[in-house]
């Protein structure tokens, strides 16, 4: 019976890379080849990746499969840290284009055998001479592997113009190193069963290369060759939501802050007034507020400490006003006429200090108390006492969740259906 993978193959060369971006944390990274763009979309949620690119030939799938690359609803719920641009790119690897200079990690999955000898020659001198990233994975069949597949005659696939053997495949990686100044080691996935690896090796053949003396590499072949050479076409370019954006930031901040506001005000309104507020508090609820607020990294440790922190500061303050020194200016609710305390009992008055003593992430975001008070100021969502100094909130205007996401993107993103077509059947075995 013929070898069957589990994963399947094409992900076990895709966890591959992963597994090298994991460990080596490239910010760029481009795909050549990228296909259906599969591995583009499982590499955009690594946050180190800040320029993400893929090459194709073939502009027709780029432009189907595109859209599954936008950023999802949970980009803008919690943006990211640091920027993120996808940009794909219709056009050969045969050719040179200055924007694809100086990447970090080039991919090339079961490419190369889809070019001819010479188109090979022309791949090595463009990516390892031209683009000269720092690292580079190629991976391709492995010609050994093919007689356990019985029934296949021929390449593994019709558009192959060649399988390589793993020494063929050594001896063009050895060379590129050679001429390039790059160094590299062979692995593989997909394995052969008990009892054959060593004679046959890898299903996939994969080589990682390493540019060797980075400056000379660079120095050399960039200043040379870099020149304006664009030879391929822009298909889509989308920048992800980050805190790096001031007016993403400023929202982000307003958030937290309204929220921590309200978790602190409706605590402090119950402890004064000894009745249970039942609303559907941020910290009770399993709905959007939670889900909005925590972080990407170890959620539930992150929301315990920051309630275990709000708690804290709560009772601290609560002690404080009972002894009557801080009194109005820590918490403040009207007190006016029994008509107007109705209508205005939950409004309460949140100091910055005390938000910015609770929540880490307010303190993270903002830098400083003095551009926390800057950062809200203009906000329409945040009402500021007149000196700045303090949050008015009014309970029970703010149960009303906004969802309000103002970058069109976030549309773009709900429009796109993300998993619903099958994929291209280039490996149906393999
Ligand atoms: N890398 C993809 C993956 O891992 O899912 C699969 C690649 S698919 C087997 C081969 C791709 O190479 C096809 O999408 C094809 O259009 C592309 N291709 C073939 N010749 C090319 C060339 N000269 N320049 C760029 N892409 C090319």
């Amino acid at each position: 019976m013929d070898p069957m993978f589990s994963p399947a193959l094409h992900r076990q060369r895709h966890e591959f890379v992963i597994d090298f971006v994991r460990s080596y944390k490239p910010k760029k990274v481009v795909d050549l080849g990228c296909s259906e763009c599969s591995l583009l979309k499982q590499l955009k949620f690594h946050l180190e990746i800040e320029l993400l690119a893929g090459v194709d030939i073939d502009g027709a799938i780029l432009k189907k499969k595109m859209c599954g690359l936008a950023p999802l609803s949970t980009d803008y719920l919690q943006p990211r840290n640091d920027q993120l641009r996808i940009d794909l790119y219709q056009g050969s690897v045969t050719q040179k284009d200055a924007r694809l200079i100086g990447f970090d990690l080039v991919t090339s999955i079961e490419l190369i055998e889809h070019l001819t000898l010479a188109d090979v020659k022309l791949f090595s001198e463009v990516v390892f001479g031209y683009m000269t990233p720092v690292a580079v994975i190629v991976s391709t069949p492995n010609a050994d592997f093919n007689p356990l597949f019985r029934r296949m005659s021929g390449f593994r696939h019709s558009d192959h113009k060649f399988e390589w053997s793993r020494a063929e495949f050594k001896s063009w990686a050895l060379k590129v190193c050679l001429d390039y100044g790059y160094e590299v080691e062979f692995s593989g996935v997909g394995q052969a069963p008990p009892g054959y690896q060593e004679n046959v090796g890898f299903c996939s053949q994969i080589g990682v290369f390493h540019r060797l003396g980075v400056s000379e590499v660079c120095n050399t072949l960039c200043s040379t060759d870099a020149e304006d050479v664009s030879s391929y076409t822009l298909l889509y370019s989308k920048i992800f939501p980050s805190l790096r954006d001031n007016n993403i930031l400023r929202r982000v901040l307003a958030s937290e802050v309204l929220y921590w506001a309200e978790k602190l005000g409706r605590r402090w309104v119950e402890e004064k007034t000894g009745v249970k507020d039942d609303a559907d508090t941020p910290d009770q609820a399993g709905g959007d507020g939670e889900e909005r607020h925590r972080a990407p990294e170890n959620p539930l440790q992150l929301e315990e400490k920051q309630t275990a922190a709000c708690g804290a500061a709560m009772k601290s303050l609560v002690e404080h006003q009972e002894v009557g020194k801080l009194d109005r200016e820590l918490f403040w609710t009207d007190g006016g006429g029994q008509q107007e305390s109705r209508k205005l009992g939950r409004c309460v008055s949140v100091p910055l200090f005390v938000l910015w003593g609770c929540c880490p992430k307010i303190c993270t975001l903002s830098g400083s108390l003095s551009n926390l008070r800057q950062l809200l100021m203009d906000n329409a969502k945040v009402k500021l006492t007149q000196d700045g100094s303090a949050l008015l909130l009014n309970l029970d205007e703010q149960d009303e969740e906004d969802h309000d996401f103002e970058d069109s993107g976030y549309a773009d993103a709900m429009r796109c259906p993300h998993s619903v077509e099958p994929e291209e059947d280039w490996d149906a075995n393999v």
